[in-house]
Parts: structure tokens; C-alpha cells; sequence
């Protein structure tokens, strides 16, 4: 997108619109910054963009050094290696892709006792993909009742990333099925309160069925080249 101020106010725009529909609260936009370069995230900072994702922990930690002078919200959403959780546990806000106990461990160990909480989403593997990241729908509350025993993480709630169905029917049905274990949850643990789900091809949809956060990055920094 040439204009990311204008790519921004599309996408809220497009939740507004969800959210006056259904009648609730407006998701929270996470901008995924994955491979965009620092100053492409300055310019969405400068249009008020306050949340930004990133999948690597080293790409991440040279951005957040070029923009240290901006107060940003950092969310790791990509696939944590238990021997980088020290770094991650250090430098971020919220790791959303906590999926097993030994993570579960080692960030609650390493995250400094000067910082406030990391924020924390259980990421599930709802639609069963084989070799994806992200723990069974049965694992949730074992993952759940390991985080809100360690006083230096916060549980938030649940990521996805969904199968990209072709058939939207499809999709819907998982980011329901999602929803109801986001439910399911917030049952047992009332401070729960974050269902992350949606991309830049399905966030409308994913808002639609009750996403509390949407994670795009195409459709606000334009198409990622590998
Ligand atoms: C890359 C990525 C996104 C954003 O994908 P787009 O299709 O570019 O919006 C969201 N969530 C995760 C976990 C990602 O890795």
C-alpha cells in the first residue's frame, strides 16, 4: 500500500462497520510488521497505530531499537523456540504464541521482575493442521491454569491462525468454534478477554464472529515480497 495512513483508516473503518453491525466494541487492530522495515512502522505510528506484531524475535529487537524514542506496544505472534523465550520475555508486551508448558516455564522465568506482566495468548491449532504451530483445543486449560500460576505472566486469552479455507463457510465455522473456546475459558478465568483471530483476507469475518483482536499486515503495509 502506498498510503499506510489511508490503508489504516480502510481497516478501521471496515471494524467500525463490524462493530456497529453486531453491536459491540470495535477489535483491537494489531499491524504485523513481519519483514516491513522500521520506518514503514514509524509512518503507522504517525497515524496512530499503537499495537505492532512481529514473528521473529532478532527482527524484532532491531526494529524496536530504531524506534525506541516511540512508545509501541510489541506482540510476538510467530513461533517461539523455548531457547529464545529469555530474549522474548525481555522485549516484548504480549507473546501470543504460547502453546506448550515448557514455554509456559521458561517465559514466566526469564521475564524481568522490573516489568509489568507479559501479556499472554494460548495459541490452539483449531482446525488439527499438521506440523502448525499451536497446542490441541483439549490442551487450553491445562496451558491456561500453568499461566495464571506465574505471577510474572498475565493470561489475556487465545490466538488462531486459521486453515485458509478457500470456502468462507469454512473459515466462519472455525472462527466460531474458536469463539466457543474463548467462552469456555473466559468461564473458568473471568480476566480473560482477548480472542486474536483474523488476517488481512478474513479480519471482517473473524470481527464478525466475536474477534477481540485482528492481526493484518498485507492489507496495511502491502504485499510482503520473500
Ligand atoms: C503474517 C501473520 C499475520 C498477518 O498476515 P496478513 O495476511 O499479511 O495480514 C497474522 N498473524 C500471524 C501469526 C502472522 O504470521
Amino acid at each position: 500500500m502506498d498510503d499506510p495512513r489511508r490503508a489504516l483508516e480502510h481497516v478501521l473503518q471496515a471494524l467500525d462497520n463490524v462493530a456497529a453491525r453486531a453491536e459491540r466494541p470495535a477489535a483491537r487492530l494489531l499491524a504485523v510488521s513481519k519483514t516491513k522495515p522500521a520506518e514503514a512502522i514509524r509512518a503507522l505510528a504517525a497515524a496512530g497505530q499503537r499495537a505492532f506484531g512481529e514473528n521473529y524475535v532478532r527482527e524484532a529487537l532491531a526494529k524496536q531499537a530504531a524506534l525506541a524514542d516511540l512508545a509501541l506496544e510489541w506482540h510476538l505472534i510467530g513461533h517461539l523456540q523455548t531457547n529464545k523465550a529469555r530474549e522474548a520475555a525481555g522485549h516484548f508486551d504480549w507473546v501470543q504464541s504460547v502453546d506448550r508448558l515448557r514455554l509456559v516455564d521458561a517465559l514466566a522465568r526469564h521475564r524481568p521482575a522490573a516489568l509489568p506482566p507479559l501479556q499472554v495468548l494460548v495459541q490452539v491449532n483449531v482446525d488439527d493442521e499438521a506440523g502448525k504451530s499451536g497446542c490441541a483445543p483439549a490442551e487450553v486449560d491445562g496451558l491456561a491454569a500453568a499461566i495464571v500460576a506465574a505471577p510474572t505472566l498475565r493470561l489475556r486469552g487465545l490466538m488462531a491462525i486459521t486453515e485458509p479455507f478457500p470456502d468462507l463457510a469454512r473459515r466462519r465455522d472455525s472462527f466460531r468454534r474458536l469463539r466457543a473456546l474463548f467462552e469456555a475459558l473466559r468461564a473458568t478465568h473471568p480476566q480473560v478477554d482477548t480472542l486474536s483471530m483474523g488476517m488481512s483476507e478474513d479480519f471482517e469475518l473473524a470481527a464478525e464472529e466475536g474477534a477481540t483482536m485482528v492481526r493484518v499486515g498485507s492489507a496495511l503495509f502491502g504485499a510482503r515480497t520473500p
